[in-house]
């Protein structure tokens, strides 16, 4: 069986083993390696299929969104059945990939990343993909890489270019450092909403973070390019600038003045496995250890369930249990009991809003349809209605809301009132009151 998947192996990766500078030995590390990618649009799908068809032999894959029509332009993984499925992204994904290279371990998870559960996500990993689509999100995943030491493909698109870099936590500076607090692609920055995008813009930025991606996977440390560039597809231009060192100061990527850093540092040959802890008293730098050899140990052995809550979308595990929400930076709407956050979402008019994760899809079908929606997709995974007034309300099982065609933030908030907050609920238990 072991010398049939060698042979196997061999011959499906015989031109890249045949590439020297994989070769065999390259190639064996693919297999054992294990990467995230984070955010399964364009950018993510396109970098999951590199990882998976090169080889890497195990990809965790998370997105919050599910396939659209307005999808299919640029995002090569998914089609029209897809779409007409309303599958979420991170599913119908998984289950190409899963054809694309059946003998890959593709974990999908169907969620938001927030500050908890990005920890966790990037615990085990050896490698974090950005395929997101926004500023908070990869800063976020910054945060996570640069406290465990785990290197970050950094990628953004927008119009007909993008930019991209390998950051190595001990070689370079952190996003934050490298882009600032009011990172481009924030609020005010060019994003797919304002720019629009286009397909080849995406697959060069997806092709420039695989490639460095395949570099650090296989120990060609020296080939790494050490440069962020931006590159446009359309006036065409490739701009290119040395990686800062690591600031000082900084928390995540100097040593810092915080308490405490814990990091895995890069090994000589390849691989990113030392670690060492810096800054704070003996006591605090063992507690910290101890707590990061807790946590690795724990994410390691976790086949389906990750820390802060979240659980793998298999095709035999429908119910994606609860992604936890900061609810310390939600704003008190109204009803100072009721915490609720919207989150405008890139690309078109959406709205996130999070939900009490322990309604099921079926009574929030029965609720929906009572409160006088149209169901236009139902599946295990998401509920999508319609309102009287057209705007569509999309409620993912792990507790979470999307709000689209609302336009302004203010409707957004009354259509949340009116058909999705705990009001709502009570209304549609009770019948007979207003109805
Ligand atoms: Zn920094």
């Amino acid at each position: 069986m072991l010398r049939e998947a060698e042979t196997e192996a061999e011959e499906r990766y015989s031109r890249q083993i045949r590439f020297a500078p994989i070769g065999a030995q390259g190639q064996r590390r693919l297999g054992e390696a294990s990467v995230l990618v984070v955010g399964a649009g364009a950018l993510g799908a396109s970098l999951a299929q590199h990882m998976v068809r090169a080889g890497v032999g195990r990809l965790r894959l998370v997105d919050r969104d599910y396939v659209e029509l307005s999808n299919l332009h640029r995002q090569t993984l998914y089609d029209e059945e897809d779409a007409e499925a309303a599958l979420p992204k991170a599913v119908a994904a998984a289950a190409k990939l899963r054809r694309v290279n059946g003998r890959a371990r593709i974990e999908a998870f169907v969620a938001d990343v927030d500050r908890r559960n990005a920890e966790s996500l990037a615990a085990d990993v050896d490698l974090v993909l950005d395929g997101t689509d926004n500023a908070a999100t990869r800063l976020l995943l910054s945060d996570a890489c640069f406290s465990r030491g785990i290197p970050l493909v950094y990628g953004g698109v927008a119009g007909s270019g993008g930019m991209t870099a390998l950051l190595v936590p001990g070689d370079h500076c952190c996003l934050r450092c490298l882009l600032g607090e009011e990172a481009p692609g924030g609020e005010d920055g060019p994003t797919c909403d304002t720019l629009g995008v286009i397909s080849p813009a995406v697959e060069m930025v997806a092709a420039l973070q695989a490639a460095e991606a395949l570099k650090a996977l296989t120990g060609n440390r020296t080939a790494l390019r050490g440069t962020w560039l931006t590159v446009d597809a359309w006036h065409f231009s490739v701009k290119e600038w040395q990686l800062p060192t690591p600031v000082e100061r900084c928390p995540y990527c100097g040593w810092g003045e915080l308490p405490v850093a814990v990091r895995r540092e890069p090994a000589e040959h390849g691989g990113f496995v030392r670690l060492s802890v810096n800054g704070g008293r003996a006591k605090e730098r063992d507690e910290a250890k101890a707590a990061f050899l807790g946590d690795a140990a724990e994410g390691a052995g976790a086949d389906t369930l990750l820390g802060g809550g979240l659980r793998e979308a298999t095709p035999e595990n429908a119910s994606i249990a609860n992604s936890p929400r900061i609810t310390t930076e939600n704003a008190l709407l109204g009803d100072e009991r009721e915490a609720a956050k919207l989150v405008v979402l890139c690309g078109r008019d959406t709205f996130q809003v999070a939900l009490k994760p322990s309604v099921s899809l079926a009574e929030w079908r029965r609720r929906l349809v009572a409160a006088g929606c149209a169901i236009t997709a139902d599946n295990r995974y998401l509920l999508r209605a319609s309102t009287a007034a057209d705007e569509r309300i999309v409620i993912f099982a792990e507790g979470r809301a999307l709000i689209q065609g609302a336009g302004e933030s203010e409707r957004a908030m009354d259509i949340y009132r009116h058909y999705l907050s705990d009001e709502t609920r009570r209304e549609a238990d009770e019948p007979s009151v207003g109805f």
